[in-house]
């Protein structure tokens, strides 16, 4: 049989169970397929930084899966629907009798799975899934009764609790048992549709980057994260965001990693690595949100009431906060930051979502297709999770009274302005801030109270689901 290996964001060989799957299967040689979309991920908010960062994966994957005998074909249609065709097609020209896939999170991925495994099976192609994306699949951790959970740290305790019975086994080495000539086919560097991201050179695609950084982390900065992980002018935290979300690192590589050395208790496992781990679950948890509530992919908050919310209209505010000229010293560092590299310190996001959302009170789904432009690892859960959580509005959500404020994370966390130096194309304090802190605070904080108590008038009850974040306000 030959089988054919579907890569999504999953842009890896190691720790790659489709990838495993398909070549045990495969006795007569087994072909891969991606499928650039660029309609599909300009719908989907894709920028540059992110296409640019995924062509360079899927070149470096090509190499390595040559190097097994697993020829790359790489396809270009618009949509996601545009597929079932495409795929079909290649399998019958390679006489692959499965394709094999990782599972996705979001609904337009998990519609395209359905259908194109439907439009294979109707021509006796097996389409199979595995689960290659999250250490443990986004499903599997259920409250008491079954349901999803809603808040982090009961989902992290369970997750580990899991973890800890059934422990992470290593992968089964990969085993090709014919191997397939190259083809020879174009791998497009760049793609029309999208400009060229002149700091492609920053982030280096591949597995084989990805593996160097982590063992640069695992050296030294790991020891110190817990202290150093919310300083943004220090070095502190892995980077490692870019190649999780194209899949070209695993998080089981990582925590596999971690377990060898330190074990499967984890509360006795040094605060450095104990606190990086808590971090991948968060990573873990904003996957199993985003599969346990399909309306966080039709843009929707998860807690109902913010509904009402009274979002400013203010392109003048929002252009400002996009070309880092708010005044806010550590939000226009952070949003330069971004600009200028596709990457952003977690402390930094979250002031700054946190200073568009309540400060200027705009609505969080302007910031987060913002992000999803420029950053070179957007992740659809990950970002989400991060907007929502800024905003007030999602699970585990910041309770909507206790708003950042930006000069006090400054004085905390930037005390000596290393990071506005590095960042702030103008000196600290040289420019007026567009609004005033105190008196835009009360405003959201007044605009929330309103709305939640006019929601509370109209439904005797908020629904049973997104009370527990509140609860834990
Ligand atoms: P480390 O501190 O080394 O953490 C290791 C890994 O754990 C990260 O690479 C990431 O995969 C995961 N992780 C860490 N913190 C979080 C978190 N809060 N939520 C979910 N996963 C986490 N992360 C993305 O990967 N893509 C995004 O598009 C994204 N958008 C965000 C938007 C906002 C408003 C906020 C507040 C956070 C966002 N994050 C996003 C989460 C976090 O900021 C980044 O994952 C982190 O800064 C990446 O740096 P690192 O790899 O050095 O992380």
């Amino acid at each position: 049989m030959r089988t054919l290996i579907w890569f999504r964001n999953d842009l890896r060989i190691e720790d790659n169970p489709a990838v495993h799957a398909a070549a045990r299967r495969g006795t007569e040689g087994t072909l891969a397929v991606f499928f650039i979309t660029p309609a599909q991920w300009n719908r989907h908010g894709w920028g540059s930084p992110k296409v640019s960062f995924t062509l360079d994966c899927v070149k470096a994957l090509h190499h390595e899966l040559e190097s097994h005998g697993i020829p790359l074909i790489v396809r270009s249609v618009p949509h996601f629907s545009d597929i079932s065709g495409v795929i079909h097609h290649l399998a019958e020209r390679y006489q692959c009798s499965e394709v094999h896939v990782n599972k996705d999170v979001g609904i337009d991925e998990t519609s395209r799975d359905t259908l194109v495994s439907e439009f294979l099976d109707q021509h006796d192609i097996k389409m199979v899934s595995h689960e290659g994306n999250s250490i443990l699949p986004p499903k599997l951790i259920r409250t008491g009764t079954g349901g999803p959970f809603s808040v982090y740290t009961p989902f992290r305790k369970k997750w580990e609790l899991h973890l800890r019975e059934a422990g992470l086994p290593d992968p089964r080495p990969l085993q090709v048992h014919t191997r397939l000539k190259p083809l020879r086919e174009p791998l497009p560097h760049r793609i029309s549709e999208y400009p060229d991201w002149d700091q492609r050179s920053r982030w280096q695609g591949g597995s084989k980057a990805a593996m160097e950084r982590f063992h640069q982390f695992l050296e030294e900065p790991i020891e110190d994260y817990h202290t150093n992980r919310d300083y943004p002018a220090i070095d502190g935290t892995s980077c490692l965001s870019p190649w999780l979300a194209s899949g070209a690192f695993s998080s089981r590589t990582g925590i596999r990693t971690l377990i060898q050395k330190h074990g499967l208790d984890f509360d006795s496992w040094p605060q450095g690595p104990r606190t990086w781990l808590n971090e991948i679950i968060w990573r873990e948890f904003y996957r199993h949100v985003m599969v346990s509530f399909p309306a966080l992919s039709r843009d929707e908050p998860l807690q109902k009431w913010t509904e009402l919310v009274p979002w400013r209209d203010d392109p003048h505010s929002f252009t400002a906060w996009c070309e880092g000229r708010t005044g806010v010293d550590i939000v226009d560092a952070g949003i330069h930051q971004m600009l200028q590299t596709g990457w952003m310190h977690n402390r930094v996001r979250m002031i700054a979502a946190m200073f568009l959302t309540k400060n200027l009170l705009i609505d969080w789904r302007l910031g987060e297709r913002f992000f999803a432009r420029h950053l070179v690892d957007y992740d659809f859960a990950s970002n989400n999770g991060g907007w929502q959580w800024a905003a007030s509005t999602g699970t585990d959500a910041a309770p909507y009274f206790r708003v950042f404020n930006p000069e006090r994370q400054t004085e905390n966390w930037d005390s000596e302005h290393a990071y506005l130096e590095t960042w702030l194309p103008r000196a600290p304090g040289s420019l007026e801030p567009i609004v005033d802190l105190s008196t835009s605070r009360q405003r959201a904080i007044d605009a929330f109270k309103t709305a939640r108590t006019e929601y509370e008038h109209d439904h005797t009850e908020i629904p049973a689901l997104f009370t527990p974040a509140l609860a834990s306000a």
